[in-house]
């Protein structure tokens, strides 16, 4: 069996964000971490891989030259190979850039499973999933919370208003998981000395079948207009109460009232 995980190099949450004249995220200002959703994902694949002998687990991550820096750390956790997309003419790309990105650097590659985080921790699209799926014309079971293979079937449960519901797919498919599939392992020391000397294929975009005029943010179907910082946050109303507990429920259930909760 082999399954693809592809991973996103994202801005450190804690780090202040900023953007680029192009209305782009400044991504080299600050530091980068492997998207937090991805570590799911990649767990998953080493559950599947230590339960299904013969497995490959490959990462794919779609990013600039310093993205190696974040293909090495998923590599740290145990997986075999990793292929990168690299090229000038992918900055900028929406999400359907991307995803058409993916889907062509996986047209020639053997796989029987994509297995993706439900969301990057920047953007938060949630899109790469059912598009990437789309491109690859594939069945796309998304949002698991469990998933066993069997044979040539992929069966996963995902949660519901009220409960949850099973679905399954032949493989080839591609799968999006979320934080309640696992516990994501530590990398080992022993992983993350294998991690920098495993093979990572480098491809561009006319290796993928795509060309500049394609992708990018000139060519991106959405274009971002305007960035409005977030406002600063406000201090929150003080209630004293006297101890009696009645103040204080007097004061939230007004403002909860003000406000429409109740
Ligand atoms: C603040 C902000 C807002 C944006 N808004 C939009 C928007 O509204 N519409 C739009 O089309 N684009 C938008 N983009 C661009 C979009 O982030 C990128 O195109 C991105 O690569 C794909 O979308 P996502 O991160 O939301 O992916 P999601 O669908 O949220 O990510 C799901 C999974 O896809 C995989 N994945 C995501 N990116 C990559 C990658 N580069 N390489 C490999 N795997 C990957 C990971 O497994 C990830 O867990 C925005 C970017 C930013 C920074």
């Amino acid at each position: 069996m082999r399954i693809i995980c592809p991973v996103k190099r994202v801005p450190d949450t804690a780090a202040k964000k900023a953007v680029e004249p192009d209305l782009t995220l400044d991504r080299d200002g600050v530091e980068a971490v492997l998207n937090a959703n991805d570590e799911w994902s990649i767990e998953e694949a080493l559950r599947i891989k230590e339960r299904t002998p013969g497995t490959e687990v490959v990462v794919l991550c779609v990013g600039p030259e310093q993205a190696q820096q974040t293909i090495r750390k998923a590599l740290s956790y145990g997986l075999d190979g990793a292929i990168q997309v690299s090229d000038p003419g992918i900055s900028g790309s929406d999400a359907s850039g991307i995803a058409s990105i993916v889907a062509g650097a996986l047209a020639d590659e053997e796989f029987d499973l994509v297995i993706m985080g439900n969301q990057s921790s920047d953007a938060r699209t949630m899109l790469l999933p059912a598009m990437l799926a789309e491109y690859l014309d594939l069945p796309a079971l998304t949002y698991c919370t469990k998933l066993d293979i069997d044979g040539d079937t992929v069966r996963a449960e995902r949660e519901m208003p009220g409960g949850h519901q099973v679905v399954e797919a032949k493989l080839p498919a591609v799968v999006s998981v979320v934080e309640a599939i696992n516990e994501p392992r530590y990398p080992s020391f022993k992983g993350i000395m294998a991690a920098k000397s495993k093979p990572v294929v480098v491809k561009d975009l006319q290796d993928v079948g795509l060309d500049a005029e394609m992708v990018g943010l000139e060519h991106a179907w959405t274009q971002v207009l305007e960035v409005t910082p977030r406002p600063p946050r406000q201090a929150g109303d003080k209630v004293e109460d006297d101890g009696s507990g009645t103040v204080g429920a007097k004061a939230l259930a007004d403002f909860l009232v003000a406000r429409k909760f109740l």
